[in-house]
Formats: structure tokens, sequence, C-alpha cells
């Protein structure tokens, strides 16, 4: 099935909100847009995928843990519908088992832990549906930690957040460090016992935005044993290109808050709305290509070697993607680039999928 090709695993797409979004869609066939579908996947090579489950935190509270479930359901149904080609995987095992087997191991993670509110049972309940994963925030501050953007909230993690820390690790769930804040990062290793994922961030010194890590940070992740995975999403690439996309989506933003008022705080509809009119503005921003996506994973290796870098696309996440790597199809590109640029075949290979499957066989066991 993935014959001639490196096997890949993603450490991130956000493909659930798309099948969430739309009942019809069927991922064993190819879509005619967005950039992951099963024939796609295995032109790309990709052996494992962590599909993240977001809800909006700009949609009522009471409907965040309710529509996650929802999400995660809708995804399982997706997979179940596509058995001989896709199956989902509750442990590092079963990823290796379903990639032995030629079929794709499909990890149901979660991004937001506003998911579950403050409640440590919806934890738990998340578990059961099979979530292996969770980033602990995404950009809004929760009860479980400070995210990235905004001024601190409780200055890393909460109470709470660091009994979340001791349930992730006692059930074998990985913890995702993406879109937390530095302070939140350094917490959560003081805390954890286990190797930590930061699924999809690039590279501060490159491009300096607070999605990105530092060298600090990435000498520390070495050091807990955790992988990062870089994301491919243009705006955290190059920093004139990050000016631009950020501009534009606070525009975007600013824009879709007085729409969704009018629609009594319906977001998707202000989405659907004002997406068609800003994407021939999308369109025009100049994005990078394959080779500065690998820039940012040399840096990575130089600082938190070669066992500590992999790849979170973030496909389905944003309407840019570099040239290159235009969808899942294109993953392949990073492995010639970087066998080009003189990594030999078996780094190669830990860097596209080797180094995430074997943080989660130590994090999930069971
Ligand atoms: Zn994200």
């Amino acid at each position: 099935m993935f014959e001639g090709k490196i096997s890949v695993f993603d450490g991130h797409c956000d493909t659930a909100t798309k099948l969430m979004a739309d009942d019809t869609m069927d991922l064993g066939k190819t879509c005619g847009d967005g950039h992951v579908d099963i024939p796609r996947m295995i032109e790309g090579g990709v052996g494992a995928q962590v599909f993240a489950c977001w809800v909006d935190p700009d949609v009522p509270a009471e409907k965040w843990n309710i529509t996650t479930i929802k999400m995660i359901r809708r995804l399982r149904a997706a997979v179940e519908a596509n058995s001989g080609s896709m199956g989902i995987a509750r442990s590092g095992l079963e990823i290796e088992r379903l990639i032995g087997e030629g079929r794709i191991a499909a990890v149901i993670g979660v991004e937001g832990g506003h998911a579950i509110g403050a409640e440590m049972d919806a934890l738990v309940r998340l578990f059961s549906e099979g979530v292996r994963c969770m980033t602990l925030t995404w950009n809004n501050h929760n009860e479980i930690a400070d995210a990235c953007e905004g001024e601190s909230c409780h200055g890393g993690l909460s109470d709470f957040g660091r009994d979340v820390i001791g349930m992730m690790d006692s059930m074998g769930m990985v913890i995702d460090l993406s879109h937390s804040s530095d302070s939140t990062f350094y917490d959560v290793l003081e805390r954890t016992s286990n190797p930590v994922l930061v699924s999809h961030s690039c590279m501060r010194n490159i491009c300096d935005h607070p999605r990105n890590m530092n060298d600090d940070m990435l000498r520390a992740l070495a050091r807990n044993g955790g992988v990062v995975g870089i994301n491919f999403f243009p705006g955290f690439l190059e920093n004139e290109c990050s000016r631009e996309t950020f501009a534009l989506w606070n525009e975007y933003k600013r824009e879709r808050t007085s729409l969704a008022g009018k629609y009594d705080g319906d977001v998707g509809r202000a989405d659907g709305e004002l997406l068609g009119r800003y994407m021939p503005k999308i369109n025009a921003i100049k994005v990078p290509g394959v080779d500065v996506v690998v820039d940012h994973i040399e840096m990575a290796i130089d600082f938190a070697g070669i066992d500590h870098v992999g790849i979170g696309s973030d496909y389905d996440g944003t309407p840019m993607m570099p040239r290159g790597l235009e969808d899942i199809s294109k993953m392949q590109s990073i492995a010639g680039e970087m066998r080009t640029r003189g990594y030999s075949a078996k780094e190669t290979e830990k860097v596209m999928g080797g180094n995430l499957l074997a943080l989660f066989k130590r994090v999930c066991t069971c």
C-alpha cells in the first residue's frame, strides 16, 4: 500500500471539523476541496494520523463537551465506514499493528482542554470515547491552563490543570502542548512523568510567533523525551508571511464577531458568509515552499536532536499551505528535501513518523 514511500505519522489535522460540518463527506473518496482523504493519504504514504476534534470556543460553553463527543463519534463512524483501509488506534501497539496491516491508523485527539470544562469526569469520558491525546489549550485560556495568547490567567497550569496532568499520565493520554503558553509548557514538563507532544508548532528563531518554540523550550523538550511536530501553516513559517496572514486574520475575526452578533452568535453562519469574500485575499498572500518547512525541521533537530522532531501538518485547519505541500498527497516531498540535504534514510524515517510512533508506544500502553 505504501510501497517505496517513507511511512508518515502526522501529528495533527483538522479533518474531523470538516467531517462534522458535512455529514455527506466520505473519507474514502477524493474530496474536491480540503487537504485530507484516504486516497490522498495513501498517495502521501501516511501510515498514522492524529485527527484533532476541536470546538470553537466562540460557541456557547455549554455546547463544548457535547459537540466534542458528537465530533468524535462522527469521526469514528467515518473511519469504520472505511475499515478496509483505516482503523481507530487506541494504543501505540495498535498504531503499529494497523500500519503493519497496510491500513492507516487513526488516532483520536482533542484540541483545546475547554472541551472538558472543569470536570475530571469529562476527561475520563473522552478517554473512554477513544481519545488518546489532547492539547491542554487552544488559543483561549481555560480551566486547565494558560494559552499562548492574551494576558496570563493562571500563570501556567491551574490547580485543576495539575490534576489533569496526573490523570492523563495515569490513563495513558498524550499531553499535547501546542497552543499553550510558555509557562504552561514548563509547568507541565515539571509535573508530568511522560514524554509530551507539541503536535503542530514551529521554530521561533525563524518565525517569531508565540505559537512557535524557542531554543530553550526545544532543549527542555529533548530532556523530557518529547516530540515536536513541525506545522505547515505558512503563518508560522516566515515572518513576513506571518505578519500579512495575521493582519488579515484579525480583520476577519473582527468582521466575524460583528456578523455572528447579528446571527445570535452563530459563528458557523458568519464563517459561511465571510470565507468566500476573504478567499481571494488569502490566496494573494505569498506562501513559502517545502524548503522552509525543512528549515524548521533542521533547526528543531539542531536544538532538540533527531529523536525529538516530527510532523504536524495542520491540514484542513487552514486554507493556506506551502508550495509543494498543497495537500496530504504531497507529504513525501519533505522526505525528498531531507534526503537532498544529506539526512540518512533512517534519520528521515524518524522525522516522518518513527519518533511519533515511539512516543505513542511509550505513553499509550492500554
Ligand atoms: Zn491548532
